[in-house]
């Protein structure tokens, strides 16, 4: 198949009216709840397939700081202390090493989709040098645990552990940790770095517990069942098998061409197809990187990239990728106004333009690519660009002409059902070997729900009770009535999703400035001044509100599945200004040393 594109032409009102029918097909009453945790008779879809459970005696210490979750943010902010000269530090984590997300998702072809000289904290620290402009899932588990290693984390953490409680002990000024292995521990500092998809989800299908054959969620592959290793060895397990995955969301895009390959048949079950443009991975040159690796070129990295995704107001673009080009191309929209005419409504349909013309390409690109020409039509993603995760891949609209691989899609209903033997859609049954659930994860729902436990702070308020009517945080960080205690997230503060652990470093730099000013000043407790808070919180409450999540969209989990969100997620938002704000706002608060806004008692 040519990949050469053509110009697309645009009809603005068709393109509205299309994504409104594509979406409207897709809404369903019961919204997220279709969906169904690994819980009770799907326990055994949870259990840690990677690593065997460790025996070890409850922990009933003293720690000075607490972080609860051993992904990124668990790792960079020890790292973090550690340079502040703060090392006893303990990371609880529920998986039985660190990398959070990527120790999870071990699937097949799991690789970063943001490019690694941004994605991958702490490259200048460690001296690592990316493989790949784009890594693979070992090579950034790998670099989870080297940061683990450097910074001496791995001697206090816990594996294997789920916080089932955290409470402020008001007599003592300490956090008390309860944990599922009867840890009872306590800690003058909190973090909290949970992360934003780590609770698997399954589609809610009638007779899921019926199915005979093997089944298993992306985030615990089986490769005891499929062969093959997550660093790409074969999976020859799969050879005789006929496969079903279920979802083509960012997870199927990556895991669909090494399925394809090692499969004897593979049936691809779409309800909505994402957009995937090109990716265009390479190896990092050596000869190139020590060239740009000089000191703080990593900062500089974060901060240019953030720059061309705000519209594309940085001069120059490092990264050039999918993100940053969608920055560049709502810029030159933009530009192309004349100054009398740059209106917000003139603005938004500059940008929408810009949308319509990446969406066109992509859905050209499809069509070229796919060599079925009906397959090819319904590989096309309706809906702008934001709407959902926008995919970046080489190979999967490519393994759509192996022999063996099947699109089966179902006009936006998706599955219906399982059975014993297989999986039904458009009213037929389909009889598989094996399912594979590329089904997503739990997002939008309550924030300690999701975590798994409750947090208590001052005078027994909860942290579910204090955000009832929305987010209250200062720099998305401190919370008032929760002293010592630091969230890690990118709400109410840069927001960037395209980068998320841009966030994170830069939050680690907050929390260790902190924490070292507290312990300079001999502080028991920070914790945000009530002023403060409620003036961030109408910062953050003045801007537009949610950049994604529209329910014009179609349903996803960035719009709660079509439902939207209530009145109280216009709290969930970031810097009304945008990232380069906040990350310029914070640099300048931190530097002060004055901390203003919080009290340090
Ligand atoms: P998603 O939630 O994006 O996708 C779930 C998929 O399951 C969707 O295609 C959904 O369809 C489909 N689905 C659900 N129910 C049914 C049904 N009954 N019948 C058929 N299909 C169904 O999960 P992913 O794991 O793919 O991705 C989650 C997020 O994880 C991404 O958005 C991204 O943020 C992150 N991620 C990041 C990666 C990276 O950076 N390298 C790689 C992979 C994931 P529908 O769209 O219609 O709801």
């Amino acid at each position: 198949m040519s990949e050469t594109a053509t110009t697309p032409v645009i009809d603005r009102d068709a393109l509205r009216r299309k994504y409104a029918e594509e979406r409207d097909k897709r809404l369903r009453a019961d919204g997220s709840a279709q969906y169904r945790r690994l819980e009770s008779e799907f326990a055994d879809l949870a259990v840690d397939p990677y690593t065997p459970v460790a025996e070890r005696a409850p922990v009933t210490d003293h720690v000075t700081f607490a972080f609860v979750g051993g992904g990124f943010a668990g790792l960079v902010v020890g790292a973090r202390l550690k340079d502040a000269g703060i090392d006893d530090y303990r990371i609880i984590e529920k998986g039985g090493d660190f990398g959070g997300t990527w120790y999870w998702n071990r699937y097949p072809g799991a690789q970063c989709d943001t490019a690694s000289m941004i994605y991958m904290p702490l490259l200048e620290e460690t001296g690592h040098m990316p493989s790949e402009k784009y890594a693979h899932a070992p090579e950034i588990r790998e670099h989870c645990a080297r940061i683990g290693r450097q910074y001496g984390l791995y001697d206090k953490a816990l594996f294997h552990t789920q916080v089932t409680d955290v409470r402020w002990d008001e007599a003592k000024a300490v956090w008390a940790i309860e944990t599922d292995r009867g840890d009872r521990f306590t800690a003058k500092y909190v973090g909290l770095g949970t992360g934003p998809l780590h609770v698997a989800k399954l589609p809610g299908l009638p007779g899921i517990e019926t199915f005979r054959g093997k089944a298993f969620h992306t985030s615990r592959w089986d490769y005891a069942y499929t062969g093959g290793s997550p660093e790409g060895a074969p999976m020859d397990g799969l050879a005789d098998k006929r496969v079903a995955i279920i979802g083509t969301g960012a997870t199927s895009v990556q895991a669909v061409p090494h399925l394809a390959r090692a499969a004897k048949e593979l049936l691809v079950f779409q309800r909505t197809p994402s957009s995937v443009d090109e990716r265009n991975n390479a190896p990092i040159d050596p000869d190139w990187f020590a060239t740009v690796a000089g000191p703080g070129w990593q900062k500089a990295w974060l901060e240019n990239f953030c720059g061309n995704l705000a519209g594309g107001f940085a001069a120059e673009d490092w990264v050039q990728d999918g993100w940053t080009d969608l920055g560049k191309r709502i810029r030159k929209e933009i530009l192309a106004l004349p100054m009398d005419q740059r209106t917000p409504e003139n603005i938004l349909a500059a940008y929408e333009d810009a949308d319509h013309a990446k969406m066109e390409e992509i859905r050209q690109r499809a069509e070229r690519v796919v060599a079925d020409p009906e397959a090819g039509q319904k590989l096309k993603a309706w809906y702008r660009q934001l709407c959902k995760r926008p995919c970046f891949h080489d190979e999967y609209l490519q393994a759509f002409n192996e022999p063996g691989v099947r699109l089966i899609d179902t006009d936006g209903q998706g599955v219906e059902r399982i059975s014993e033997n297989g999986v039904v859609a458009n009213g037929v049954e389909y009889p598989v070997d094996c399912i594979v659930y590329a089904s997503g994860f739990e997002v939008g729902s309550e924030y300690t729900s999701r975590a798994g436990f409750e947090v208590t702070g001052k005078g027994g308020i909860t942290l579910s009770d204090y955000w009832e009517k929305g987010m209250r945080t200062l720099h998305g960080i401190h919370i008032r009535h929760f002293p010592n205690l630091f969230m890690v997230q990118p709400t109410q503060a840069a927001n960037l999703i395209a980068n998320v652990p841009h966030n994170i470093v830069d939050h680690a730099d907050t929390i260790a400035a902190v924490v070292r000013a507290a312990e300079d000043r001999g502080a028991a407790t920070v914790e945000p001044t009530a002023e403060a808070e409620q003036a961030w919180v109408d910062l953050i409450a003045s801007g537009a509100g949610r950049t994604i999540g529209s329910t014009e969209c179609t349903p996803g989990y960035y719009n709660n599945e079509g439902q939207g969100y209530a009145d109280a997620s216009r709290f969930a938002a970031g810097h009304p200004a945008g990232a380069m704000a906040y990350f310029m706002h914070i640099d300048a608060w931190r530097r002060s040393g004055a901390f203003e806004g919080l009290a340090f008692g």
